[in-house]
């Protein structure tokens, strides 16, 4: 998708306008992360977070680029491996009216391999459509939206969604400032000045409770911790091939003591 085509009137977002300027808390995220790297999805998970839906450009991706962004592929993974089929795209170019034949969204679904939610409304507008998505997934009606975490680089739409509808909300950085529009990165800098310089720093306004809010420094990891999660994950995924391959063998009639040995012997090649 070509960058004038991804930033057309965003109308639901000029309405909110009225209610962020009342409650200033609604453009507050409840964690502001450099990027989802940081985030800790196996404690985010044990909590009773949900499902996670992410903004696309800048925080999964480079701007208008179809393929994730090397800072953030192992955080991704990691989500991916504690939240399965629970995670969805959220964008406000893919996917909406903009996205003829939904094109763009189909595109980013092969190229990532999870989801572009369709939704009528741009952020912070398309609840519905995320409740469905979650319901369907999950195979449960009763969740609601704050089960759910949003988590994007914009403060007015990504942040304002879902702190609107009582989600978690992470705001993470932009990844890149190359090939991002002009619109994009003038809206960022103005609104990260008023909300995070003014509102919260000077005048100490939190994000709006949500019921994790006195437990949000268990959600970051700290350093080294990212990387003992990726190196943990790949160590369980090659042992989890191990193991189906041990399956496999059985029926060859391979003995247990070899296959034991053979996955001991991966395991410690990984260590
Ligand atoms: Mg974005």
């Amino acid at each position: 998708m070509r960058p004038w085509m991804g930033q057309s009137f965003n109308s639901k977002a000029v309405r909110t306008l009225g209610s962020v300027i009342r409650h200033p808390s609604l453009a507050v995220p409840h964690l502001a992360l450099t990027n989802i790297a940081q985030l800790d999805f196996a404690a985010l998970k044990a909590m009773g977070i949900r499902g996670i839906i992410f903004d696309k450009d800048n925080t999964l991706t480079a701007p208008y680029v179809e393929e994730l962004h090397p800072a953030i592929s192992d955080g991704f993974r990691r989500c991916q491996s504690h939240f399965g089929g629970s995670v969805c795209i959220m964008s406000n170019s893919a996917g909406t009216g903009d996205d003829v034949n939904f094109e763009s969204a189909i595109k980013i679904e092969t190229g990532l391999g999870i989801p572009v939610l369709r939704h009528r409304e741009k952020k912070p507008g398309g609840l519905p459509e995320v409740l469905a998505f979650f319901r369907e997934r999950c195979a449960d009606e009763g969740i609601e939206a704050r089960d759910l975490c949003v988590i994007g680089d914009r403060l007015l739409t990504d942040v304002v969604f879902g702190n609107l509808h009582g989600m978690l909300t992470v705001h993470t950085k932009p990844l890149t400032l190359q090939g991002d529009n002009k619109v994009a990165l003038v809206a960022r800098y103005i609104e990260s000045r008023i909300f995070f310089n003014i509102v919260h720093a000077r005048f100490s306004v939190e994000a709006p409770q949500h019921r994790l809010s006195g437990s949000l420094q268990q959600l970051v990891l700290q350093n080294g911790d990212a990387q003992e999660q990726a190196s943990e994950n790949e160590r369980q995924s090659l042992l989890q091939t191990g193991a189906a391959s041990d399956q496999h063998s059985q029926q060859d009639k391979i003995p247990a003591e070899e296959k034991i040995t053979s996955s001991a012997k991966q395991e410690k090649k990984l260590q």
